[in-house]
């Protein structure tokens, strides 16, 4: 089954050119998965002014998303199919902090809604009685959930077989088991001459990588993973 994200937004110009280039937009011509982005101003009740956001209760600045629009919006998208799981979920600040065992565990569902919020947030009501779970994706207020939503996609989509060219890159990744992080990576040229200003240098790629003994590598490689976690 094509794996489905849906991103529920009212900027769904700034998802869909994202999700369409390089590995992702790839992926997408290739079937393996599908990302879209719907207009959350189409599920307004209000057909005039396709108004989604009201003062707070309470009293306080800015403007609160309500829930009506998510509530039609999510009935909507959901996939119909009794087989599909499919899985809710609001971008938050207040989320709790999605890491590389959410990609994990994400990854293992069928469909995802993602909704995101802008001004002050999304009526709690939604989070409470239409999501599965909130997440964050950093202690850092962003003005909208569209960047936590592609970042959670492009980061779940990485686990859809096929959609990595070689599988072999997922082995070694860093945070791939909990709490580790890759050696540091090399490419040509092996010296790279630093000519600006009175630091004239060689950078060099380290000797053991140019060896080719592939056992010394790997306990160098090992070594530097540790160091680093
Ligand atoms: N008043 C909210 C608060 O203090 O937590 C911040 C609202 S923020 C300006 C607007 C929207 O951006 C949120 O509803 C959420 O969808 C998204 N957002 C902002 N920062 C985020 C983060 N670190 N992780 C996930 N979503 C975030």
């Amino acid at each position: 089954m094509k794996k489905r994200f849906d991103i529920v937004t009212i900027f769904p110009d700034v998802c869909t050119p994202y999700a369409g280039e390089s590995i992702l937009g790839r992926a997408q011509k290739k079937k393996l998965i599908e990302v879209q982005a719907h207009d959350l101003r189409k599920y307004s009740a209000d057909k005039k002014h396709t108004r989604v956001d009201d003062k707070p209760f309470g009293g306080g600045p800015g403007m609160v998303m309500q829930v009506e629009p998510f509530d039609r919006a999510i009935r909507k998208i959901r996939t119909r199919s009794k087989k599909a799981k499919t899985r809710v979920i609001v971008t938050s600040a207040s989320g709790k902090r999605f890491t590389q065992q959410d990609v994990v565990r994400l990854a293992k569902y069928d469909q995802l809604i993602f909704l995101c919020g802008r001004y002050e947030g999304i009526d709690h009501r939604v989070e409470k009685h239409f999501a599965d779970e909130s997440l964050s994706i950093g202690d850092y207020v962003l003005t909208g959930g569209e960047l936590p939503a592609l970042v959670m996609i492009d980061a779940i989509a990485r686990l859809v077989p096929g959609v990595l060219g070689k599988a072999e890159s997922l082995k070694m990744e860093s945070h791939t088991i909990e709490g580790t992080l890759e050696y540091p990576q090399y490419t040509r040229p092996e010296i790279y001459e630093l000519k600006k200003g009175l630091r004239k240098k060689k950078l060099r790629v380290p000797d053991v990588l140019l060896s080719g003994d592939h056992k010394k590598i790997g306990v160098w490689r090992q070594e530097q993973s540790k160091k680093r976690s």
